[in-house]
């Protein structure tokens, strides 16, 4: 692993920092050629680098161009987004008839339904609100610094700032190398944000904590000095102090103590730590080289392997292990965006959902675990003939 002295740091402009996961070249993991494009697709470097000023994980380089189809909005987003605005309500953060500014994620899903049910309109463009919301939005943009500061200055005097991401502590602990993709420049703890909003004038006031993607977290941030409506020490409908968390991160520690509480668990993950990330590194190869033997023993046992999913993780996956039409003849997806198309760097296509009934697999391979519930209720063919769901996930180390 090498410093890279001749980089600096999307968000603090540092320049020491280190590689700390290298998945070598990748295709672009958004780009889905046509299934009768023979390839070879162009391959890039992909690679994960620790800034050891910030301790921001970010995205080394990136020289693709975003143009991913807009695929289906999971069921599990869905939900989790329900269930979130549920619990910052509760909190005292949303004010009725206040203005809301979405910063969205180019890959869908917006909480504007939600939010207007409970009496928040949006403002007008670049107008300053009461709520600014980020959900997967932020890690998108590949200068952090200013990306951050321009949501910042949209919150007006006593508004919030809240910011939802796929918690690094959860990607090290999950071994999630795949996690890392083009176009995602940033992996955020939530030690390396609390540096990030310092530099823009903000603190973490209060944080919330969910199961998606293995570990989500939701941070209410404030103007420091501000009198926010949110703040802590209001009254809440509940009495909590928004500790949050079906994941039992938490725990009612005190005002802030959610905020405490997560700090203190990037601290036991060393989240700042380029050691920590090892076993990221060590599951490139364990996880491809199990799924490479699990897919030629299926086959040698003549049982018949679809795949489910074509996200950035499936397409990750499916490299590092070498995986072509031989032995996984398609990968399903419900996105009509995809269908025609072949997965990135491999020969397999995607096919549609009518798949799962009149291919009559044996096992279904899963890329996006989030999606079991969903997919087992949406099509009860695959287990009524006897075929079963597999985690793609757990077949790492
Ligand atoms: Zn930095």
């Amino acid at each position: 692993m090498d410093s890279r002295a001749c980089r600096s740091c999307r968000s603090c402009r540092g320049r020491a920092g280190q590689v700390v996961l290298d998945l070598g070249q990748q295709p672009a993991c958004d780009y889905f050629p046509r299934s009768d494009d023979p390839g070879p697709d162009p391959a890039y470097p992909l690679q994960m680098w620790l800034c050891s000023s910030c301790g921001l994980a970010q995205l080394l380089a990136d020289p693709t161009v975003p143009e991913e189809p807009k695929g289906t909005e999971p069921a599990a987003l869905v939900a989790q987004a329900a269930d979130a605005v549920m619990r910052v309500s509760a909190a005292g953060w949303l004010p009725a008839g206040g203005a809301v500014a979405e910063y969205g994620s180019p890959h869908g899903g917006s909480w504007l339904g939600l939010l207007a049910a409970r009496g928040l309109g949006p403002a007008g463009d670049g107008e300053q609100a009461h709520v600014v919301l980020d959900c997967f939005g932020l890690m998108h943009a590949a200068d952090q610094q200013s990306a951050l500061a321009e949501r910042a200055a949209r919150v007006m005097p006593g508004g919030v700032l809240l910011l939802q991401y796929h918690a690094l502590p959860a990607i090290i602990r999950g071994r999630q190398w795949n996690a890392l993709r083009h176009g995602h420049y940033a992996y955020y703890s939530t030690t390396a944000l609390t540096a990030m909003l310092a530099v823009v004038g903000f603190s973490p006031r209060t944080a919330w904590a969910f199961d998606l993607y293995g570990g989500t977290v939701l941070l209410a941030a404030s103007r420091d000095g501000d009198e926010a409506f949110g703040a802590d020490g209001m009254d809440r409908p509940d009495g909590s102090d928004g500790v949050g968390g079906s994941d039992g991160i938490g725990g009612s520690d005190g005002v802030g103590g959610s905020v405490a509480a997560l700090l203190a668990d990037d601290a036991r993950v060393g989240v700042r730590d380029p050691s920590a990330f090892a076993g990221l590194q060590r599951n490139v190869q364990a996880h491809a080289r199990n799924l490479h033997d699990w897919l030629v023993a299926e086959r040698s046992a003549g049982r018949k392997v679809l795949g489910y999913g074509a996200a950035s993780r499936a397409v990750a996956l499916l490299c590092q292990a070498q995986v072509d039409r031989l032995l996984l003849p398609a990968v399903v997806d419900a996105s009509p965006a995809k269908q025609g198309l072949r997965m990135p760097g491999t020969d397999i296509p995607v096919a549609g959902t009518a798949q799962l009934a009149s291919g009559r697999p044996d096992a279904v391979l899963l890329f996006v675990p989030d999606l079991l519930a969903e997919v087992r209720k949406a099509f009860p063919e695959v287990e009524a003939a006897g075929g079963s769901w597999v985690d793609a996930e757990k077949l790492g180390s």
